[in-house]
């Protein structure tokens, strides 16, 4: 029975309920004389849906309804379904309740009212830019797909994702470096590290002299961070780690600069950097200092028909017709795409660059957080050699622009290699360039709330017979050609510009080797990296 009024803008709305019984442990059943109280609310702009048995609210049994769903399992059964969230530590799996009615038309109207108050929930929040639509969530959850931040904070809190990112010593040395260079910028200042993983900047800039750091850090790390910072006391008395997003964490004091490590691969992925601009916006005085407070991106066309072949010969699986008796060949198109639709992330020779690189500058202190949600690059170069053109190479650097000294992060080519290695967007139809020729395009990327980009890029030539060559990549999905880190290295047989022509490869489905030449570490890596 309905108890309260179906009408909206009443602040709860109740149903009385033969029946409610967790799904997992069938543990808390509430059928006895007292009746169970299903409650429709909205306090608070969040509408919720909570199970109260006389005065009692049946504990862990609430309901978000922005992130919930119902379904009918039977004329009076149905089953409430609550996915999991990262901001509710005793929930973090998804989660249901089994609801009995006492009968058929008070199921269908709960049903109905569910509907409405869920809509409700989605009508007090706020619209986005993006797109995104929801009530009193911080502009992190308004954004990001609930199952990819899980996955997301999942990784980085464990200690071998960090000692990966500690033992790039090309990036943690340069942070270092540009820190203690920079001790001015840092004595006797309040510091707040965005993304704080293992606490290592924050000890950093305590290092340099920080009158006070606040360690920020969402994943489980920060328990790590706050036992790493403990045993090394000197330096951990002028820190305060707090586990939180940026985006929702709240600090005692602002700080007089933000240092932090945002970067992803093409320096976007993971869409971090947004976090690093919440984190200006709420936390840093007005004229406060960015460690790092620019990052471009640089790119290039490239060719390296080696690479060109060994993707398209990924997909000659899919040419059998006759893979235990069954024809694949209908699904080789779609595997061909899908494989060219991987930005491929590797160590590669500079030499295999067509042309001088162009740069896309973003500007830390300056930039809008929605400036990121789509950036749009339109591109020209202008060949060096006559050959195919492959698709845009890519790589970044960032700055710390200190007061004693300027340092640059960077992930180029041909110098020493970091975790980032670089990027290439690889075209399944290549292009031909002559010495002296236009290659025009775009590189427009558009933010996904899987915390990474859908890239669209187009490359053109007009100076000869005219040709236009597109492909969209999902930068979440990349392909790691090498598995560790290493300078490059050119494989001993290839000259760049002298390579395979792919047309000239004869194509067989006995070839479903890959070729590995350029996969295996080179013997003199090690050596190289010092
Ligand atoms: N600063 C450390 C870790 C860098 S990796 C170092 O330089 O070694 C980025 C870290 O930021 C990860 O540990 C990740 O969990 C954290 N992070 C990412 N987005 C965040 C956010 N919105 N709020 C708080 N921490 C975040």
């Amino acid at each position: 029975m309905m108890e309260g009024s179906a009408g909206l803008k009443h602040k709860h709305l109740e149903f009385t309920l033969a029946s409610v019984s967790e799904l997992s442990t069938s543990s808390v059943s509430s059928s006895s004389y007292t009746p169970v109280i299903a409650r429709f609310s909205a306090d608070g702009g969040v509408a919720e849906l909570r199970f109260h048995q006389g005065s009692e609210f049946i504990d862990g049994f609430n309901v978000d309804l922005g992130n919930a769903q119902l379904f009918k399992l039977g004329p009076v059964k149905s089953l409430c379904v609550s996915e999991s969230s990262e901001t509710n530590k005793e929930r973090p799996y998804s989660w249901g309740v089994t609801i009995e009615f006492r009968n058929e038309e008070e199921g269908r109207d709960f049903h109905s009212a569910f509907e409405q108050w869920k809509e409700e929930d989605v009508v007090q929040g706020t619209h986005l830019p993006n797109g995104a639509i929801s009530a009193s969530k911080s502009k992190f959850d308004n954004k990001i797909e609930p199952a990819s931040a899980k996955m997301y904070f999942h990784y980085y809190g464990q200690l071998l994702h960090q000692q990966n990112m500690l033992q790039d010593y090309v990036r943690t040395g340069t942070y270092y470096a540009a820190v203690i260079e920079n001790r001015a910028d840092f004595t006797g200042h309040v510091v707040v590290d965005v993304g704080a993983g293992s606490g290592i900047l924050s000890l950093f800039a305590a290092q340099a002299g920080a009158k006070h750091v606040y360690a920020v850090e969402a994943s489980e790390m920060a328990e790590y961070a706050r036992k790493l910072i403990a045993g090394n006391p000197t330096l951990g008395q002028r820190i305060t780690v707090i586990k939180g997003k940026v985006e929702e964490v709240e600090l005692p004091e602002k700080a007089d600069i933000l240092i932090s490590e945002p970067m992803g691969t093409l320096l976007v992925n993971e869409r971090m950097l947004e976090s690093y601009i919440i984190a200006r916006d709420r936390f840093l005085v007005p004229n406060g200092k960015m460690f790092p407070s620019i990052g471009r991106i640089h790119m290039a066309p490239f060719s390296d028909e080696y690479l060109f072949v060994e993707i398209a010969n990924k997909a000659l699986f899919w040419q059998q017709q006759n893979y235990y008796g069954v024809d694949l060949t209908p699904l080789y198109g779609s595997a061909f795409q899908g494989y060219f639709s991987q930005p491929v992330v590797d160590a590669f020779d500079p030499r295999l660059l067509v042309s001088p690189p162009m740069c896309h500058v973003i500007d830390f202190a300056e930039i809008k957080e929605e400036d990121l949600y789509e950036i749009d690059i339109p591109l020209k170069f202008t060949a060096s050699v006559g050959t195919r053109v492959h698709g845009l190479a890519c790589w970044f650097d960032v700055l710390f622009n200190g007061s004693t000294v300027q340092r640059w992060l960077t992930t180029a080519p041909g110098a020493p290699t970091t975790h980032w290695y670089q990027i290439r967007c690889v075209l399944s139809q290549p292009i031909y360039v002559m010495a002296g020729q236009e290659i025009t395009g775009r590189l427009h990327m558009i933010a996904h709330n899987a915390q990474s980009y859908t890239i669209y890029l187009t490359l053109s030539e007009q100076g000869g017979i005219l040709q236009t060559s597109s492909c969209k990549l999902d930068l979440k999905e990349p392909y790691y050609r090498m598995s560790q880190p290493q300078p490059y290295t050119l494989a001993q047989d290839q000259q760049p510009h002298q390579l395979l022509q792919a047309q000239d490869i004869p194509i067989h489905a006995e070839d479903l080797e890959e070729p590995e030449l350029l996969q295996q570490p080179s013997e003199n890596s090690g050596a190289q990296l010092q």
